[in-house]
């Protein structure tokens, strides 16, 4: 996306403009087709349409709507790829991309460090007799050793929901093309903002865009952006016959957030930088991690590979559950929920939380621990954000 040498607007310019459809009203604003259906000019009209759409022609809202192919096409312009398909949320499109691909047999291996909910969709794959292999997605020696000739596809969050990990994608992208297995990562920490994800391997970016995308905590919705055969040949069929699509007006709400989605991540990435720097080395903190901090384990891949720390921070109260609860109970301005990516900052307890369906074991493997806390800091004056964690911290 050399916006200079081949003219193709600046990502900010195409939040704002890209895919956008007009009706003969001319209408400034992206128009909400809340609508179902289509009419069509005569019975052999409809035939021919449901014998073959063209790319702007609809048949029904699951199958596709303008509202929400404005949303496809924007998200799509802005990731690199060639197409996307939106969601109802973020698990739709976790689940559409990795049932969409899968059959009976086939091999996926992905990182163990995922969302509850990542983690559920692949037990349904294994249920259905795709065999999953799990592995520790910072260690390049477990990729090589799970991934084999005729894997099907590897599964990661390129940074893991809540204990920050950063994964090598660009390492994983060639270990798993050279068995000929398809990316898929789960891109919604990294965000679209700071996502080179196509162009460093992924061949499938899924969002939840629920999170940055809106923006405000408003919708859920969800996309998955890939080649078009993907999208249209792999991806459509499964998800407009069982039912993943996303509401029209959803649609509009992430169109809009899509607008300011550039200014908004930029200025909360840094100001998370800000806390983090503010939070590191509080005698009440036994660990505080952000990508964007250099005492992180993958610090310099995570500038490398997304040029910022992103909107995430999670530091470990010292004393365990009680202590980050008395933490949370102070808080004042930031609130206590599990969104993230809102305008509101947000902090989170995932062990009681989250990711409470973990056994114990699991969570200590993953490195969630009692007195961990997840925050998703928003748009407030960061200033403010660390006065308010330091009088909470006590
Ligand atoms: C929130 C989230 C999801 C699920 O998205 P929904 O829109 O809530 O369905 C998936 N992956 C990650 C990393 C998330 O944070």
């Amino acid at each position: 996306m050399s916006a200079a040498n081949d003219k193709t607007p600046h990502p900010r310019t195409q939040a704002v403009h890209h895919g956008s459809r007009r009706s003969q009203y001319g209408e400034m604003a992206e128009a909400i087709f809340l609508t179902q259906g289509f009419v069509y000019d005569s019975a052999e009209a409809a035939e021919a349409r449901f014998h073959h759409a063209g790319p702007d022609e609809f048949i029904y809202a699951r199958y596709g709507n303008p509202t929400s192919r404005m949303f496809e096409d924007r998200i799509a312009a802005l990731e690199g790829t060639e197409d996307a398909f939106a969601t109802a949320s973020g698990m739709a499109a976790v689940n559409g991309a990795l049932f969409a691909m899968c059959k009976p047999g086939d091999h996926v291996v992905a990182a163990r460090a995922l969302f509850g909910s990542c983690l559920y969709v692949l037990e349904l794959l294994a249920r259905f007799g795709v065999e999953v292999s799990y592995v520790d997605g910072t260690d390049l020696e477990q990729w090589r050793t799970a991934i084999r000739p005729g894997t099907r596809a590897v599964f990661f969050e390129t940074v893991s929901n809540p204990t920050l990990e950063v994964i090598d994608l660009r390492a994983v992208a060639d270990l798993a093309h050279a068995a000929g297995a398809t990316v898929v990562v789960d891109n919604v920490f990294a965000t679209p903002v700071f996502s080179r994800a196509v162009e460093q391997g992924a061949d499938v970016v899924v969002y939840s865009a629920t999170k940055h995308m809106d923006g405000g905590g408003r919708a859920l919705a969800g996309v998955i952006c890939g080649t078009r055969h993907f999208v249209r040949e792999v991806v459509e069929p499964y998800l407009k016959h069982t039912g993943g699509a996303i509401s029209p007006f959803h649609a509009w709400i992430m169109l809009n957030g899509l607008q300011t989605m550039d200014l908004r991540v930029r200025a909360q990435a840094e100001s998370a930088a800000a806390v983090a720097a503010a939070l590191h080395g509080h005698p009440r903190l036994s660990r505080v991690i952000y990508p964007g901090l250099p005492d992180h384990p993958q610090h310099q891949l995570a500038m490398a590979q997304m040029g910022s720390g992103g909107t995430m921070i999670a530091f470990e109260v010292a004393g365990g559950k009680d202590a980050a609860f008395a933490v949370l109970n102070r808080l004042r301005i930031i609130r206590i929920s599990n969104n993230l990516g809102d305008a509101k900052s947000i902090a989170t307890h995932p062990a009681t939380t989250t990711h409470q369906r973990l056994s114990d074991a699991d969570k200590a493997h993953l490195g969630i621990t009692p007195g961990l806390v997840r925050l998703s800091v928003g748009l407030e004056d960061a200033r403010d954000l660390i006065d308010d964690l330091v009088q909470a911290l006590g």
